[in-house]
């Protein structure tokens, strides 16, 4: 698929108010400043497909991106969980929204958990990867900002979170990835490729 292609389709603040439930889609989650825009910048090669959200507290939307003209295959993008200053009202209210989502939304066909290479698995991307499971939706993990450590540091965390997430292999790939040195966007391509093509 071409994804330089990826246009701006709808936002929607909840689930019904998405677009029709048909075709195929891949979604976006990570922590918030865990560099998910970026990456899906990278992957599209645009500068500002996926904006940068550094506003904690605004109304957060689920925003959709078409490949091209045909709409029947979708990347999107989900709210940035875990702003530390959003009152925990909203917070659960938000987790809500993500749950309905990926419980629910047929045509979802895997979940690309985005996370620092420095940070991973925070406890929010562990209950992710928990929701992922129950409905036994693949997971890929970009495990970014690899240029900000040496390479054998890189390849060290990325064995370490392998480790850890052992007993999902069979539904969970993960790879190093950095939206600023490009790194690993072919192999994200390639993964995106077999969700939105099978
Ligand atoms: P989001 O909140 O998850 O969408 O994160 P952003 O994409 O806005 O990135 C958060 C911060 O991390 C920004 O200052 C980015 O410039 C930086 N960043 C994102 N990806 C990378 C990367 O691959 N390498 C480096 N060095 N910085 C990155």
């Amino acid at each position: 698929l071409n994804y330089q292609t990826a246009r701006f389709l709808t936002s929607a603040p909840t689930l019904t108010e998405c677009p029709p439930d048909q075709g195929a889609e891949v979604a976006f989650a990570g922590r918030s400043n865990a560099g998910k825009s970026s990456a899906i910048n990278a992957l599209t090669q645009q500068k500002a497909l996926a904006r940068t959200s550094k506003t904690p507290g605004r109304t957060q939307l689920i925003n959709f991106f078409s490949l091209g003209e045909d709409t029947a295959r979708r990347l999107v993008d989900l709210p940035g969980y875990g702003f530390a200053k959003v009152p925990e009202k909203v917070k659960l209210e938000w987790q809500r929204h993500l749950a309905e989502y990926l419980h629910k939304r047929g045509s979802l066909r895997g979940l690309v958990l985005v996370m620092d290479v420095r940070h991973p698995l925070t406890e929010f991307d562990e209950t992710m990867l928990g929701w992922a499971d129950d409905k036994e939706m693949p997971v890929h993990i970009l495990l970014t900002k690899a240029d900000k450590l040496k390479s054998g540091a890189a390849k060290n965390a990325l064995q370490q979170v392998r480790n850890r997430l052992r007993e999902w292999e069979d539904l969970v790939s993960i790879q190093l990835f950095s939206a600023l040195k490009r790194q690993g966007v072919e192999e994200a391509h390639q993964r995106l490729d077999d969700w939105l093509l099978r």
